[in-house]
């Protein structure tokens, strides 16, 4: 079923969209199902569970990197991550490039932005992504690409108030794209749409959508 789950949607995505297969908190079986369908990019959003998959799994999978990262945890990520995507304040960015630095390691994130209302999310807003851009350009990172925006909508089943926040996070990434175009050349990765809003988020322009439930099924947290 994975693998029927996976056409399915694949089909339903214009080509220029990436999917990512959010397999955190899933087995190393059910990864492979997904990578025997043709499968490559996958997310995880802990640290030691990523860094667990990563040898027992193929070479050739590109994995993501979608949750929250403490400092001390960096080292499991940054060897392990083709993309980290849930970049959320400037102390984490700049520690993860000097790790990267210190291991000769050359490293991808995403900046996580802030739009949703609910009180917990992680992320910045849009004018801390803009003034902190405009800091790399005096105190530029040495390791670190900066590859586009990650974000989450609000949780609800107001679909209007989800497409509101999609809208306002790609006019912030379109912003960006065009003002720091010379800056950023590779600033092209806009990663809004989980399971349940991808269609409105693919409508609003997302370039990468994570999806976890929509392919191996709910999570059994242990
Ligand atoms: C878990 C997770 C997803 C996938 O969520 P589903 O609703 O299962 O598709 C996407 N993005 C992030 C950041 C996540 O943590």
């Amino acid at each position: 079923m994975i693998s029927e789950k996976i056409q399915k949607i694949k089909s339903e995505l214009p080509q220029w969209v990436d999917l990512v297969a959010v397999s955190k908190f899933h087995t190393p079986d059910a990864i492979m199902e997904a990578y025997n369908a043709g499968q490559r990019l996958f997310g995880e959003n802990r640290p030691q569970e990523l860094a667990q998959k990563v040898p027992v799994l193929p070479k050739d999978i590109k994995w993501h990197f979608l949750g929250h990262l403490q400092k001390n945890k960096i080292k499991l990520v940054v060897p392990n991550a083709y993309l980290i995507q849930s970049i959320d304040t400037e102390e984490l960015l700049r520690a993860v490039d000097r790790y990267a630095a210190a291991n000769d390691i050359k490293t991808r994130c995403l900046l996580e932005v802030y739009i949703a209302k609910e009180e917990s999310k992680q992320g910045f807003s849009p004018e801390e992504i803009v003034a902190l851009l405009d800091k790399l350009r005096t105190e530029p990172l040495s390791s670190t690409t900066i590859c586009g925006l990650m974000g989450m909508a609000s949780f609800t089943s107001d679909t209007e108030q989800v497409r509101g926040e999609f809208k306002r996070i790609a006019e912030l990434y379109n912003n960006i794209k065009n003002s720091y175009s010379e800056f950023l050349p590779q600033f092209n990765i806009l990663s809004i749409g989980m399971s349940g809003d991808y269609k409105i988020a693919v409508e609003e322009g997302s370039t990468m959508v994570r999806i976890g439930t929509g392919i191996f099924g709910p999570r059994q947290y242990y």
